[in-house]
């Protein structure tokens, strides 16, 4: 069975439940059972409770934050109206109208405190899916689904890390087994809100911003599901950034390795991180678009990618610096690297892409911030010479590793591309190029005409 995660524009409105509904039971006729589902707040509501919390700190916010709670309640009791008739919609509006009161409850001890705790702000955060949870649970069963509320409170167990809380592997799974397999066997679907959890002390946590697709990778690792779909507004993962490529290609299928090297470079891709107990697990991660439920979407999987295109996708980074810093020493000098490196780490800088020869070394660098700190620092025992306004292009593919034409024709495509530094890291899935920011746009067509048109 599967379980299916849906984000926050895929539960938006009546709607959108609506198609969610048709997803769900589309997955059900085809397994018999399930699926497991775990939902976002609606789009829009996680911001809007942050804001109410901020707000309420300050006396002057106090009148604005109860007005926003307002229209909160009004968007879920409207959502309530519009799917579940009468008897069962009544239990619903209770349910909203005690969550709404106990969050006006809140902000107003807040107004009097004058200070918001992470613990407070979690118990205000957490509304978002517990809300949605509770009215797409109401929805399904209105639909002939039946359907079982699942408190995320007592099914994912966490670290008191209030905001961004690590869940507790061991406890989660055990707390999945006992509350949603039995919902399951019992021939219910499961519904609960991603990115909530609570401490063993049952203290209210989240798991941070974007903390749904985690949640959906804990349930689906917790109940051993077959493969977990990530329901979004996008068909799936692309070949490359809309913004610069008027047609990118979707990506059926890649690799855990390959999603990682291109979130990484900044591609929107979900990120392995976000779904490591699916990683862990080798489960199968589907992308998914919830308005066109008919696409293929994007699989990711465990194994290499070696069957599609020769690349499978590109991704980019604009506005780095490259620092050139250059031995004064003698050559050879041991020890060189590590002093360089001392100083990046001094100023808490990352470096992302590094080029060594004999007696120098180039590094890129995103964050500028530290560089005229770095360079000073480096000029103790090194020339150095930074050039800013500089880009970083990566190419992404399990077939690099094996098949060198790949690389070699990666870079002749981009031979009239003045190329700064080129670097094929350790993993050989990737090859990464450096260039003037100014020729980003043209080399990233090009590779895109020659690789994926
Ligand atoms: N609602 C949370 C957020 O907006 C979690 C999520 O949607 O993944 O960050
Ligand atoms: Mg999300």
């Amino acid at each position: 069975m599967v379980v299916q995660k849906f984000g926050g524009t895929s539960v938006a409105d009546p709607a959108a439940v609506r198609r969610l509904i048709e997803i769900v039971r589309t997955a059900r006729a085809r397994d018999g059972r399930g699926p497991a589902v775990v939902v976002s707040a609606m789009s829009g509501v996680t911001d809007l409770l942050l804001g109410i919390a901020s707000a309420a700190g300050s006396s002057s916010g106090m009148s604005g934050a109860l007005e926003r709670i307002e229209q909160l309640r009004e968007r879920h009791l409207a959502m309530a109206r519009d799917l579940v008739p009468e008897p069962e919609r009544d239990a619903l509006l209770d349910e909203i109208n005690t969550t709404l009161n106990q969050l006006a409850a809140v902000v107003q001890a807040l107004a009097v405190l004058r200070e918001v705790s992470p613990r407070t702000l979690d118990v205000i955060a957490a509304m978002g899916e517990l809300l949605s949870s509770r009215v797409v649970a109401a929805a399904l069963t209105a639909a002939g689904i039946p359907a079982e509320w699942v408190d995320a409170r007592r099914a994912i167990v966490t670290t008191a890390d209030h905001m961004r809380a690590t869940p507790l592997a061991a406890e989660t799974a055990q707390a999945l087994r006992a509350i949603v397999v039995p919902a399951l066997d019992a021939k219910r679907v499961p519904v609960l809100g991603g990115f909530v959890g609570a401490t063993v002390h049952g203290n209210t946590t989240t798991l941070g911003r974007g903390g749904s697709d985690y949640s959906g990778a804990l349930v689906g690792a917790g109940i051993g599901a077959r493969e977990i779909q990530i329901w979004t507004d996008v068909d799936g993962m692309l070949t490359a950034d809309p913004r610069v490529i008027r047609q990118p290609r979707l990506v059926p299928k890649l690799s855990f390795a390959e999603a990682a090297e291109l979130a990484y470079f900044g591609a929107k891709v979900l990120h392995p991180s976000t779904i490591l107990p699916a990683v862990e697990r080798n489960i199968p991660v589907r992308i998914l678009n919830s308005m066109r439920p008919e696409g293929p979407g994007t699989l990711i999987t465990a194994e290499p990618s070696l069957d599609g295109t020769p690349l499978t996708g590109l991704a980019s980074k604009g506005n780095v610096v490259v620092v050139d810093i250059t031995s004064t020493r003698m050559l050879m000098a041991y020890g060189f690297l590590r002093r360089v490196f001392e100083v990046f780490e001094r100023f808490s800088t990352a470096v992302d892409v590094v080029t060594t020869s004999e007696v120098s070394v180039s590094v890129t660098v995103d964050d500028a911030k530290a560089i005229p700190a770095i360079t000073e620092a480096l000029s103790e025992f090194a020339e150095v010479s930074t050039e800013s306004d500089m880009a970083l292009l990566c190419a992404v593919g399990d077939r690099l590793r094996d098949e060198p034409e790949i690389a070699a024709r990666v870079v002749s495509v981009l031979e009239e591309v003045p190329l700064r530094m080129i670097s094929q890291a350790a993993s050989r899935r990737n090859i990464t190029v450096v260039l003037r920011q100014a020729d980003l746009a043209h080399a990233m067509q090009r590779l895109h005409e020659e690789f994926f048109q």
